[in-house]
């Protein structure tokens, strides 16, 4: 790489960085790197990044690490790291900010998770509630994936962890349908907005 492709990829890499950290509300200079995040965090050992690593990569530059990594999509918001941060670091938020800004620039790491978000979604705006059956079944089918978690099924029915949007259907859902459609055509949420705003070139 000659020296000004770097520096171009440099201010590539600086660009998406103040992206993800100002959508996020993190200053990164304020972790110390101390630790406490990823020691509480309940999906740190599964992932290829610990929370504590994600923040290290952004703090050298190194963008590119951070969005080819499962991390961001692993973590469930639970909250333990922020609550464990001395320093008040909203890893949450900062791991949302990383998805969310993979599905802008159509490069998610976790390529079924916006299929995800957008079934659950779709789900929701039709019903008013989450239609997990619906949900199970359309997402194995339309990622290949499927017999994924097929032989935990008995057992979740038999515990009635699985509930079908019939179960618990809304008299009236428009409230929630209207809300969620709004939800959708927002930039930023991997719905129309956001492949309206890729397909004008809005993909940056
Ligand atoms: S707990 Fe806070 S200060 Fe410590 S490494 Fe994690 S984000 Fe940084
Ligand atoms: S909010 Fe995410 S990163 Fe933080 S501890 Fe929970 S799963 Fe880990």
């Amino acid at each position: 790489m000659d020296a000004c492709s770097e520096s171009d990829a440099r201010a590539q890499a600086g660009e998406a960085i103040a992206s993800i950290t100002e959508d996020a509300g993190v200053n990164l200079r304020d972790c110390y790197q101390c630790g406490k995040c990823s020691g509480g965090c309940p999906v740190a050992a599964g992932a290829d990044l610990t929370p504590r690593q994600v923040i290290r990569e952004l703090q050298l530059g190194r963008v590119d690490r951070v969005l080819g990594a499962r991390m961001p999509w692993l973590c469930v918001d639970c909250g333990v790291c922020l609550a464990r941060c001395p320093q008040s670091v909203d890893l949450p938020s900062l791991m949302e900010a990383i998805c969310r800004y993979e599905v802008d620039h159509g490069c998610a790491a976790v390529r079924e998770g916006p299929k995800f978000m957008d079934i659950f979604l779709d789900n929701l705006q039709r019903k008013g509630v989450s239609d997990e059956v619906n949900l199970a079944a359309r997402y194995n089918i339309e990622t290949g994936h499927l017999f994924q978690d097929v032989g935990g099924l008995p057992r979740m029915v038999g515990a009635g962890l699985i509930m079908s949007g019939g179960a618990h259907k809304l008299e009236d859902p428009s409230d929630v349908t209207r809300m969620v459609a709004r939800l959708r055509a927002a930039p930023g949420q991997g719905g129309a907005g956001d492949r309206e705003q890729q397909g004008n070139g809005g993909g940056r």
